[in-house]
């Protein structure tokens, strides 16, 4: 009677996934699901670009407002090496005030340590301050208009 080997072989048994893994939070919202994680810097964030409308111009896309308005996503897109806090090829793209506004905005996981200060923006026909990160205006030259007077302008067909 020939030998039989035993076929059973003792493997190490699969260890049971410990349930305390700390749950991935949209670091900008704070949701818990559909997240994809940044290619920019690897963090957690909502993968809800395909809600996002074609020139809606609606910015409830976490994933993209971090990737359209931040300097991280600016600075990746653009494939400029290092970090985007100390680039100074990001510095030197944007205006010191819209510089601020992407390095600091509610879309930022890390805001820009240090920001530099600048002017306020005014608007050349009512001198009311401009924030260019949130306000809508329209530049012509180098004078800047709030929305209120851009439209006046318009009206009146100047
Ligand atoms: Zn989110
Ligand atoms: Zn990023
Ligand atoms: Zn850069
Ligand atoms: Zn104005």
């Amino acid at each position: 009677m020939p030998q039989r080997k035993s076929s059973k072989v003792s493997q190490p048994r699969p260890t049971k996934e410990t349930s305390a893994k700390p749950i991935a939070r949209c670091g900008l919202c704070g949701k818990t699901k559909n997240l994809t994680k940044t290619e920019c810097c690897g963090n957690w964030i909502c993968d809800d670009e395909h809600n996002y409308q074609l020139f809606s111009y609606a910015r409830n896309s976490c994933n993209r407002n971090h990737r359209r308005y931040t300097l991280c996503g600016y600075h990746f897109n653009e494939g400029q090496g290092g970090d985007w806090k100390d680039c100074l090829k990001c510095r030197d793209s944007f205006e010191t005030e819209m510089y601020v506004s992407y390095g600091t905005n509610e879309f930022n996981f890390e805001a820009l340590p240090d920001p530099p200060t600048y002017e306020p923006t005014k608007c050349a026909d009512c001198g009311k301050v401009i924030a260019l990160g949130t306000d809508g205006h329209s530049v012509l030259g180098d004078e800047y208009r709030c929305d209120h007077c851009t439209a006046k302008r318009m009206q009146e067909g100047r």
